[in-house]
């Protein structure tokens, strides 16, 4: 009887060790050996239980226990299935982190070879820009000379360039200008700026002990000057040139009055193409044009067209030069606008007559 009780409590126990985790071997009662002793033909049918999950085959020997074959089997099953699911995620996952690190490296590679490309680019001088086209508006205007052509560097660094808005000058006793021009043979062109004349030589204007020899002189509208902020319909700029080369340039504000008979010379041998030279017949005398007052501002300044260069001196008359509508219109007619526009002053010294 005895017997039997402690059979049935070991037979209840290794029934319920089915419950426990699939990891855990059921434990036994340490009785359970001298009841049932292991099953000669299954060698170890005792420890087979203590091999599951770890081989995850089925154990033999589990059949010599009453009530748990199938249960077993069936958790073996599902464990082995679990183990190779966990083995492929595994696997997978392995594969992922793989394709991510070469992806990493690769990126990281792509990006310091862009680096190193950029370092190299940035060390190597700017290209020279040689570009001749300019104008007045738009992609080639003024904003962008500088960048058209690296001779026109000035364009856009220089700070004494022109025009400029001529305020609060030094009034002092500024020297005359002695002008020595006379009728002389001239030339007309429109040259896709300006309508510029050039003018034979022999005619010299002298300021500050230099005498500068008249070279061309060509228009703008509007004035590319102003005169404390005002503007004028035009302006014609006479360009001389000294014997070294230095430039002065005589600005002739132009308003609406009476015709001008040394302008309507001019309009009267425009060329019917841009950049045909037309040369009258007849003469032209740079008198004609000068207004009866000398009064003038003189600063140092710059060409108000590309290439800009500095170191020019300007004298601006005081007194504006009367010309007719009609002759006004003429001229806009072929450019409306082609002045460039007011430059710094930065803190440029101006001088006008008393
Ligand atoms: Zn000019």
């Amino acid at each position: 009887m005895r017997k039997l009780i402690v059979l049935s409590a070991s037979c209840f126990l290794i029934a319920s060790a089915g419950a426990f985790d699939a990891g855990q071997p059921p434990p036994k009662p340490a009785n359970i050996k001298s009841i049932h002793p292991p099953n000669p033909s299954v060698p170890g049918s005792s420890s087979a239980s203590a091999k599951e999950g770890k081989e995850g085959k089925p154990a033999a020997g589990a059949k010599g226990t009453a009530g748990k074959p199938a249960k077993l089997s069936a958790r073996e099953q599902e464990e082995q299935a679990e183990a190779e699911l966990s083995a492929k995620i595994a696997e997978r996952l392995a594969a992922m982190r793989a394709n991510q690190a070469a992806r990493a490296a690769a990126a990281a590679k792509a990006k310091k070879d862009a680096a190193a490309r950029a370092a190299k680019l940035a060390a190597m001088p700017p290209p020279r820009a040689n570009g001749t086209h300019w104008a007045y508006e738009g992609e080639f205007g003024p904003a962008n000379w500088s960048k058209i052509n690296s001779d026109w560097a000035k364009c856009g660094s220089g700070n004494r360039q022109s025009p400029i808005d001529i305020r609060d000058g030094m009034k002092v006793d500024l020297e005359q200008i002695n002008f020595d021009y006379r009728p002389s043979a001239f030339s007309v062109q429109d040259n896709g700026h300006t309508v510029q004349v050039t003018v034979g030589g022999g005619n010299f204007l002298s300021v500050q002990n230099r005498m500068y020899e008249l070279q061309q002189f060509h228009f703008h509208r509007p004035s590319e000057e102003r005169i404390n902020g005002k503007g004028f319909e035009m302006v014609i700029h006479l360009v001389h040139k000294d014997a070294d080369g230095r430039l002065a340039v005589l600005a002739l504000l132009l308003e609406r009055g009476k015709p001008q008979p040394a302008i309507q010379t001019v309009w009267n041998h425009l060329p019917l193409e841009k950049r045909d030279i037309a040369m009258p017949s007849v003469v032209l005398d740079p008198n004609d044009l000068l207004p009866q007052r000398r009064d003038y501002f003189t600063y140092m300044g710059s060409l108000t067209t590309p290439p800009c260069t500095e170191g020019v001196l300007w004298l601006v008359m005081k007194e504006p030069v009367q010309a007719s509508p009609a002759q006004m219109a003429l001229f806009s007619r072929l450019y409306p606008l082609n002045a460039r526009p007011i430059q710094a002053g930065s803190g440029r010294m101006i001088k006008e007559s008393n």
